[in-house]
């Protein structure tokens, strides 16, 4: 027991009711995230600290009237089973003592108090945001003893003993040195609390980048700094990724790191890394947010969900603003403005720092959109705040560019033809599969450029965008296209109008509700037959991911079966249906099939091999 001479008699003292309210949810609520209550009084510690700290710099006296290190300390005894915390901080006089352990000021705290008594499920990790964090200790303490001494000089000490049911006691008592110490008894299924191994990882959890050291039975357990808070001129490599490794628990260096301080329109101090990996790609599940809030260097939220977009969950790192209030709720974390703004200032900020990644370093950022490039679709799909910032960071293959290298939009329109006024691109499973398919034809023998998606999401992105600085995004698989300059075709004369427009007549007959029209094709060179959209928001990737999905969606708009009127077989097919009708159909049909291969669509497999046994067999 600490030595203290009570000059006193304990005077009693009933608790405020909203205290007698909350601490009988405390003491009598089953609670899974116990351990919270060693971060809540390891921040008010913290707090302690921080205001000696202060006063000890805008006033000497104080600064010289008590020579103490200013720490946290952890005492353990897992006989006795108790678990002391020992702060040198600015400790509380009487009146604050009956004040802050004995009453609720917020009103705040009174909505929790009120919430946490009706909820079913009672989540005691808010307690802490309410203001009212102390008490969370009654969980895993049947008895609770402060002892207390103000740096005011000639202010006594305090002694506070309360069991949590109803009422505490309270008295003065010398001998005590400056700051607070907090004695829990812990309760017989909260043992583990005085266990090293036990407190050392909580510590190590919660509360590493408090900036006071806290000592674990005389050994200092954080380690690691606020270096956030720090001069990116001070902060040495090494440093930083010895934090990045810590946070992130990785064991390599990150790929990108951004320190940046602001002082308006908010002050923050902001460190953020993207590592190398990208676990959530190799099929681990949905990542947490990386990002931890704080204020003032106290975790607000760990793996908060409000200061970044959710597409930026694979960021890790920290976001600490003193604008941001010390309790703040979840809750209102979640909606407040002041949050809304700062996700916005460092989002945008986050954003514009990898575009200048990838100007600055193309090959490193390309390797960055290989592991990460599905976040920043999936952003451009999802979020239209960051839309702007997010177009200038997608990257493509492309008809102009050699295989494997990318390209921007920007690159894209920066050469685009004088006369052409949309941006073009197809999608498909490998450039090999596109570049043999018939839809890059009519882009190739005109000299336009294509952008290549071989991705699903990416057909999405680009309907989501619509359009790039006025430019249509328009997928090459759209029926009407026009591309100019295109009408002289090289090759054999065409079969005339007429009988051009009885065969398409004729097609679409055979065809029946497979397709919608049937039409004479202005843009193919060396295919027979292609497939198009009339629906020009969609493309036949976005179709086949709805009929993945659902079996019985429809083709959304209808298709178009295009035919070039100057294919040796698209004539031939038109003198065969004079001369044999049912090999003909049989022709056709799967001419049909062969264009829907091409786009990638369903065909019946059973089907198309009987055919193609009677047509071999017709040859032989
Ligand atoms: P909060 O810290 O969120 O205000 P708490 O219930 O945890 O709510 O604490 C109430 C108040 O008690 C604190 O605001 C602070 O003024 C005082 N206090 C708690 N712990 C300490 C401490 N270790 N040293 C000095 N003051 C403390």
């Amino acid at each position: 027991m600490p030595n203290t001479s009570p000059t006193e008699q304990f005077e009693n003292r009933e608790f405020q009711t909203e205290v007698k309210k909350l601490l009988n949810i405390v003491i009598n609520s089953l609670y899974t995230d116990r351990e919270i209550f060693l971060r809540e009084l390891i921040s008010n510690s913290a707090d302690a600290l921080e205001k000696i700290r202060y006063e000890s710099i805008i006033n000497k006296e104080v600064a010289e009237q008590d020579d103490l290190p200013l720490e946290i300390s952890i005492e353990l005894d897992d006989k006795e089973n108790t678990i002391t915390v020992t702060d040198t901080g600015i400790g509380m006089t009487r009146e604050e003592l009956v004040e802050n352990l004995g009453t609720i000021a917020h009103s705040g705290s009174k909505t929790f108090i009120q919430q946490l008594n009706e909820s079913d499920k009672k989540d005691l990790n808010l307690i802490g945001q309410f203001g009212v964090g102390f008490y969370s200790a009654f969980m895993v303490a049947k008895k609770i003893r402060v002892l207390t001494r103000p740096y005011l000089p000639g202010e006594p000490g305090c002694e506070w003993v309360s069991e949590g049911l109803g009422s505490y006691d309270v008295r003065t008592a010398d001998g005590l040195p400056r700051g607070t110490k907090i004695i829990l008894e812990l309760k017989e299924d909260a043992h583990e609390f005085a266990g090293t191994a036990r407190v050392k990882e909580i510590i190590r959890q919660y509360s590493s980048f408090v900036p006071f050291p806290i000592k674990v039975n005389g050994e200092q357990v954080n380690t690691v700094q606020a270096i956030w808070t720090r001069n990116k001129n001070e902060v040495t490599e090494e440093e930083y990724n010895e934090f990045y490794k810590f946070i992130d628990t990785a064991y390599d260096e990150p790929l990108y790191r951004l320190h940046f301080s602001a002082d308006a329109p908010l002050a923050i101090n902001t460190l953020l890394f993207v590592p190398k990996n990208n676990f959530e790609r190799f099929g681990f599940g949905r990542m947490k947010p990386g990002t931890n809030l704080y204020s003032r260097k106290v975790l607000i939220q760990p793996h908060s969900e409000s200061i970044l977009p959710d597409w930026l969950r694979f960021v890790k790192g920290v976001v600490d603003s003193e604008d941001i209030p010390l309790n703040i709720s979840r809750e209102t974390a979640q909606d407040s403005a002041l949050i809304a703004k700062l996700q916005k200032v460092i989002t945008g900020r986050f954003l514009k720092f990898l575009d200048k990644e990838s100007q600055d370093d193309p090959e490193k950022y390309a390797g960055f959109w290989d592991t990460f490039g599905m976040f920043i679709k999936e952003g451009a799909t999802t979020d239209f705040t960051y839309q702007k910032d997010l177009t200038r960071l997608l990257r493509f293959e492309s008809s102009a560019a050699e295989p494997g290298k990318l390209i921007s939009l920007a690159d894209y329109a920066g050469r685009m033809k004088d006369e052409q006024k949309e941006i073009y691109f197809i999608n498909g499973p490998t450039r090999e599969a596109i570049e043999a398919g018939p839809y890059v034809e009519a882009f190739r023998a005109g000299g336009y450029e294509i952008i290549y998606n071989y991705e699903q999401i990416d057909d999405f992105v680009f309907s989501n965008l619509g359009q790039y600085e006025g430019k249509k995004l328009v997928s090459a698989d759209r029926a009407g296209l026009e591309l100019p300059g295109l009408t002289d075709k090289p090759g054999e004369d065409p079969l005339d109008n007429e009988k051009t427009g009885a065969l398409t007549a004729w097609l679409k007959e055979i065809l029946g509700g497979k397709v919608s029209e049937v039409n004479a094709s202005s843009r193919l060179v060396e295919s027979p037959a292609i497939i198009l959209n009339l629906n020009p928001m969609m493309t036949s990737s976005m179709q086949r991911v709805m009929q993945a999905a659902n079996r019985d969606f429809g083709d959304m708009g209808g298709k178009a079966l295009e035919i070039n009127a100057r294919h040796k077989l698209i004539k031939r097919l038109d003198t065969l249906r004079e001369e044999d009708p049912e090999f003909a159909r049989i022709v056709a049909e799967q001419v049909f099939d062969n264009a829907l291969i091409s786009a990638g669509l369903v065909i019946n497999p059973r089907a198309m091999v009987e055919r193609i046994n009677r047509i071999l067999e017709k040859t032989l």
